[in-house]
């Protein structure tokens, strides 16, 4: 990457290359044009219709185009001018010492390649001086100038085109944390004072849901938001918004007595100036990557949104020796995380129907890579989401993946909507699965379900799904498309099973014929669909049709299924709120099916861990004839309905409960579990003041921080099988070195009876 035409043209002075052709400054100047377009969008009406990776890429194509060819680069090249102009809404005011942007770098190899450029231009201009980097997390923000004078705020503005911006005073004064007045003494004669001005990241849902039921377009994301709040000709409307600042720069300045950036922060936070808690002065590139690498695993933790980390050099006299470019400065740069944000169409709203018979809206888009994976669906929740977040199929679509959250559709990209070609969502009143008229599960309710609950296929494709999945049968071969081929299959019109009390009935002989629909693939391009056996080899005149090696092992696996442990088979019924914290306190509690069956109301309820909500459901759930069938055709096929009681595991846990943090080497997260619940604990996933203990292994994050801050004692691996076999120590109370705290909370029966999600 370039830092602007002197440096590009000699990175690409040397070489045998073509003088630039006409097809090639067309190119250049169509591009040129493009990326002004996306400015005006972006920077006067806080609306962009690319997303910011588009815009890097086409940005990134100008600059590559300008070092191949240095005699192209015109004057007015959005690579040499700060983005942003002044809107004719607000009064123009200059800045006293110009505002830049950044130079971008958007891999490590590239970061490792500035830092190394900087320390050499330092070397270069300070012999021997050593460079300290101030590295700061990069806001997702709209970039503001303050202007103090003896301590009073005079003027505020945006960036503009850096030599000028807005002037919007009377909206900054609408932010809390930006003081009027600074507060402490020794305040600089004049000081201009840079940063950002964001919206919080959890308030952002919110402000969308109120601009789409006001019957405007909501914002693309929490940046567009900042600035389309900030920029408001009435102040009275910016003071509306939860719109909060952090500071991160210095422009001019007369009589501030401070020699590194730092250290200018640290008198900013005296005088009641909002600095991030999150900086750090570094002073290696490995300590730098670690810091990326740390704020890529939390951006999301944050009160605001982040696109990067940037690195500064901290000094002001070496700052001052290295200098700027007409749009950057040689001194800093911004290391861009992966994009988590895109641009796509959607393609239709579609609805699926889940395991409780739920009618779900989600989004069917044109697939797009985002955040590391390809995207082609999103989960619309219900139509009054869909109704919120103001979509229409047809539209482009902000597309959001954050990490490892699952994706969201944000909202409609407004400025390219073409109403001729969107139609509106409109939620289906019939089951599209069985035809079945659908309806609110209580009145008033948004969510719609098919009441169908025992023949509808999509519901019982959801519950085969689920009863294989980890936290109950654990059978790997029976995923998602075979819980399809088996529920919903395309041949032959009567489905291997139309209940789940028929799973452990199955034989090879009832999959022989089983075909599904799947993309034709020609040479790898898709070319139709076709009809393909599921569970056998095609087969040929020489070698017969015969059960795959993956249908081979489904029947392994369900005879291992039928030794399960009770809790799994309770999982495995898709009882409304009966997960497994819940299914391991019932078996705890009553050892066999059939006593679970004839438990009363009350007694279910007063097990700890259940609670009243989860008794009514069971009660509900064994009141159906077909649920109960369910129960004995796995019992007849020799499903095991009851728990072996081992009297000879000791109960050294009774009344504790112990949280389980990060990987141990002799128990995976199920087996630890397991130990903790036989011998009479309670397995919690959360830590609270009421955790006896914690126990951390590699990797221990949060959970572990937390246990530290309660005060909570926390063992080892070691400790954990010391624990499990002899309880907790007795404490002895003159001792006061006592290893582990002599009271820890009691933990289990005093926690809030929180059914879990069905
Ligand atoms: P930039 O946002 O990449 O970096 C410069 C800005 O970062 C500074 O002006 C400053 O305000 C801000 N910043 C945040 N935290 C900072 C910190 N700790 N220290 C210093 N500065 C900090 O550059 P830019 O020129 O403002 O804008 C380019 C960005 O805007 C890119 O991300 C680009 O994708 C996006 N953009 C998008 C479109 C679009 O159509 N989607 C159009 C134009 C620009």
């Amino acid at each position: 990457m370039t830092t602007g035409t002197e440096d590009a043209a000699q990175t690409a002075g040397s070489g045998d290359r073509q003088p630039p052709g006409d097809e090639l400054r067309a190119e250049y100047a169509q591009l040129a044009e493009e990326v002004r377009a996306h400015r005006t969008a972006y920077y006067q009406d806080a609306a962009p219709t690319i997303s910011d990776a588009e815009f890097d890429t086409l940005f990134r194509r100008l600059e590559e185009l300008e070092a191949l060819h240095p005699e192209i680069v015109a004057n007015d090249s959005p690579t040499q001018e700060v983005g942003g102009e002044v809107s004719a809404a607000f009064a123009p005011v200059d800045h006293l010492a110009r505002m830049y942007s950044l130079e971008d770098v958007f891999s490590l190899d590239e970061l490792k390649a500035w830092l190394d450029r900087a320390a050499a231009g330092v070397e270069q201009r300070s012999p021997g001086a050593t460079v300290a980097w101030l590295t700061e997390l990069k806001i997702d923000g709209l970039a503001v100038n303050l202007l103090y004078r003896d301590g009073e705020l005079v003027r505020a503005a945006t960036r503009g085109d850096g030599v000028t911006g807005e002037d919007i005073t009377h909206n900054v004064l609408t932010i809390a944390s930006v003081p009027k007045r600074l507060a402490g003494t020794g305040h600089p004669e004049e000081v201009e004072i840079r940063g950002e001005v964001f919206f919080p990241t959890r308030e952002f849902a919110q402000l969308n849901e109120r601009m789409v039921a006001a019957g405007k377009a909501p914002f693309a994301n929490p940046r567009n938001a900042a600035a389309g709040s900030l920029r408001q000709k009435d102040p009275a409307m910016t003071a509306e918004r939860p719109l909060d600042m952090y500071v991160h720069g210095i422009g001019a300045r007369t009589g501030l007595a401070a020699e590194t950036q730092s250290e200018t922060y640290d008198l900013l936070k005296a005088w009641g100036l909002p600095t991030s808690p999150y900086y750090r002065v570094l002073a290696t590139q490995d300590e730098v990557v670690d810091f990326i690498g740390h704020y890529g695993e939390h951006r999301h933790d944050l009160l605001h949104e982040i696109d990067g980390i940037v690195v500064k050099v901290d000094s002001f006299a070496l700052q001052r020796a290295l200098g700027h470019t007409s749009r950057v400065p040689r001194w800093s740069v911004a290391y861009k995380y992966p994009p988590e944000e895109v641009n796509t169409r959607l393609l239709d709203i579609l609805v699926n129907v889940g395991r409780t018979g739920r009618v779900t809206p989600f989004g069917l888009m044109e697939p797009v890579k985002v955040a590391g994976s390809t995207v082609g669906m999103a989960t619309l929740h219900n139509q009054e989401v869909v109704k919120a977040k103001g979509v229409m199929i047809g539209d482009i679509v902000v597309l959001r993946k954050a990490g490892d959250v699952i994706p969201e559709i944000v909202g409609p990209v407004m400025a390219l909507r073409d109403p001729e070609k969107v139609r509106a969502f409109v939620m289906p009143t019939e089951c599209p699965s069985c035809g079945t008229p659908l309806q609110p599960a209580k009145e008033g309710d948004v969510d719609i379900r098919c009441p169908n609950a025992r023949s509808c296929p999509s519901q019982l494709r959801e519950r085969v799904f689920h009863l294989a999945g980890r936290g109950a049968f654990d059978i790997e071969a029976l995923g998602w498309e075979a819980a399809i081929a088996l529920t919903q299959p395309a041949e032959p019109a009567v489905p291997p099973i139309t209940t789940e009390a028929e799973i452990f009935d199955l034989t090879p002989e009832k999959l022989a014929d089983v075909k599904i629909e799947r993309d034709k693939k020609v040479k790898g391009v898709v070319t139709g669909r076709e009809l393909v056996p599921y569970f056998y080899s095609k087969g040929t005149a020489k070698k017969p049709s015969e059960p795959s090696a993956t249908t081979r092992k489904l029947f392994t696996e369900l005879e291992k299924a039928k030794k399960q442990p009770l809790w799994r088979v309770l999982v495995a019924l898709s009882i409304r709120h009966v997960g497994p914290t819940a299914s391991r306190a019932l078996a705890t509690a009553f050892g066999s099916m059939d006593r679970i069956r004839a438990a009363s109301e009350e007694e279910l309820a007063h097990v700890d861990g259940v609670g009243p909500t989860i008794a009514v459901a069971l009660k509900e759930w064994f009141a159906e004839d077909w649920h109960r069938e369910i129960v004995d055709r796995w019992a007849a096929a020799g499903v095991r309905m009851q728990d072996d009681v081992d009297e000879s595991t000791p109960r050294t846990l009774e009344g504790l409960t112990v949280v389980v943090t990060g990987s141990l080497e002799q128990y995976n997260r199920d087996e630890a579990k397991e130990a903790i619940i036989t011998r009479g604990g309670k397995a919690a996933g959360s830590v609270s003041k009421n955790t006896s203990y914690v126990v951390a292994g590699e990797n221990a994050g949060t959970k572990l921080e937390k246990a530290e801050a309660l005060g909570i004692p926390v063992l080892d691996e070691e400790g954990f099988i010391a624990l499990l076999e002899n309880g907790p120590p007795i404490s002895d109370p003159d001792d006061e070195d006592a290893e582990v705290a002599t009271e820890p909370g009691s933990g289990a029966g005093t926690g809030p009876d929180t059914p879990e999600a069905p």
